[in-house]
């Protein structure tokens, strides 16, 4: 055999997926990034994800979980988890006991919560104080234009869901930042410190009422407030209110190959599980798609991956076949659909080029996520990436291997973990963001679309 004939038969040749696409396959590839744009531009925070998975699944005729509830294959249920996270299920033709499959996202991303005591005035300027959610660089968020979204449980019990700054009519709101005249000091600082937590504070406005007295711009905002939603000061010691960037996904490059939005960790990755699961009959095994919250800051409490409610519904299904629910888990298998990073030609020296996802490669597969030696990583098996691999070769689904950046460089944890600890066979997937956990992240069209591609070949494998 030549050196060429041995190269076709022997190595690896990666071909940028853009290239292996049919003219067909494109136009379905834009129809589904048109799909996510709608649902990106809905869902900035994990109740707008939830209440938007429960509209559409119940249209499609999914029930809602209820436990003692009979079920028949093909039946379509759903389990809101308090309006912040949910788990669907397409019932499968065949038992429980075979396992099911599961596609594990989050939809939680990184943001500027609100304190529970977060308005005050200042030097006439009214503001809002932030607790930043999850990993953020604090530098990014200032000077940006920024919507309010979130709910407010008010004093007469009723609650009230609130956004502001999305509508083109609305204001938005800002932090604002130092001028470069004067950063002299600020400039010597870090990256970590030339903005601190602290200073994530957001503008509400400057207008003081006509009266006398200390904080009348404050005043002013808490009458805007009352005179629009009814609230009183109090009202914020029950309330979740976050600041996140405004404004919608866009196209991205003269191309448009890419699309840039707020979120795409990991509501690139929760849409395309629930797009695939939406469009499934009845599966050989039961299909599942788990939306989580509390990713971002370790898949904690009672909405996070570690939570029971997981336990709760698929013992629920379990029960209705006589299934005992460690049989169940023993032989399923879970894809934890969670972004990567893209390689970032900026930035060469993070990342081991052989081992780092590249846009427009695919779904990235991802053996081990953690850092330091693995730590804190579910590493899959051998036979677990060999299962992901058959499956996804024999779908035609364009894939390829990522590792969170170079040894030692720093790393990450997704929802693979609590999958494992459940002893669910779990692989990490998903799509290859660059500069993810920024106010406005990237991906590639193509690699969105294979992701959901993934997500279907595993429910129904
Ligand atoms: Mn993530
Ligand atoms: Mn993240």
């Amino acid at each position: 055999m030549t050196a060429d004939e041995l190269r076709e038969s022997l190595l690896m040749n990666p071909k940028n997926g853009l290239t292996l696409l049919s003219a067909q396959e494109r136009e379905e590839m834009e129809r589904y990034c048109l799909r996510y744009r709608e649902f990106i531009d809905a869902c900035k925070t994990e109740r707008e994800a939830t209440a938007w998975a429960v509209k559409k699944a119940e249209a499609l005729g999914y029930k809602p979980f209820q436990p003692g509830m009979a079920i028949q294959p093909g039946d379509k249920i759903y389990y809101n988890n308090r309006d912040k996270a949910i788990a669907l299920a397409v019932v499968g033709s065949k038992s429980l006991a075979e396992g099911v499959n599961i596609c594990a996202a989050h939809v939680d991303s990184p943001r500027m919560d609100l304190k529970p005591n977060p308005l005050y005035e200042d030097g006439e300027i009214a503001y809002f104080k932030t607790h930043y959610y999850g990993g953020i660089k604090k530098y990014q968020w200032p000077t940006i234009p920024l919507a309010l979204h979130g709910v407010v449980y008010r004093k007469d019990g009723t609650v009230l869901t609130i956004t502001i700054g999305e509508d083109d009519n609305d204001p938005v709101l800002m932090v604002s930042d130092l001028l470069i005249h004067l950063s002299g000091d600020q400039m010597q600082k870090t990256l970590a410190k030339g903005i601190t937590g602290e200073q994530l504070n957001v503008i509400l406005g400057t207008e003081p009422l006509d009266g006398e007295g200390s904080d009348l711009v404050k005043l002013n905002i808490m009458k805007l407030l009352n005179e629009k939603y009814g609230l009183i000061e109090s009202d914020f010691q029950s309330a979740e209110l976050t600041m996140v960037p405004a404004g919608r996904c866009r196209e991205v490059g003269l191309d448009r190959s890419l699309l840039a939005a707020y979120g795409h960790d990991d509501r690139v990755c929760a849409y395309a599980e629930l797009d695939a699961l939406f469009a499934l009959e009845t599966p050989d095994k039961t299909a599942v798609c788990i939306l989580a919250d509390k990713e971002e800051i370790g898949s904690v409490g009672i909405s996070g991956m570690q939570s029971q409610f997981f336990e709760r519904f698929i013992d629920g299904l379990c029960a209705a076949q006589g299934v005992k629910l460690a049989d169940c888990f023993a032989n399923s298998f879970c894809l934890s659909a969670d972004v990567s990073n893209a390689y970032d030609p900026n930035f060469p020296e993070v990342s081991d080029k052989r081992n780092n996802s590249c846009l427009n490669y695919g779904v990235a597969i991802c053996k081990y996520t953690g850092s330091r030696g693995k730590s804190g990583a579910s590493d899959a098996s051998a036979e677990a990436m060999g299962h992901v691999r058959t499956t996804l070769n024999n779908a035609g689904v364009i894939w390829q291997l990522a590792t969170l950046g170079k040894v030692d460089q720093g790393g990450g944890g997704t929802v693979a973990a609590y999958m494992a600890n459940r002893n669910i066979v779990t692989v990490d997937a998903g799509v290859p963001v660059l500069s993810m956990h920024a106010p406005i992240e990237l991906v590639a069209k193509l690699d969105c679309y294979e992701t959901m591609l993934a997500c279907k070949a595993i429910y129904l494998a």
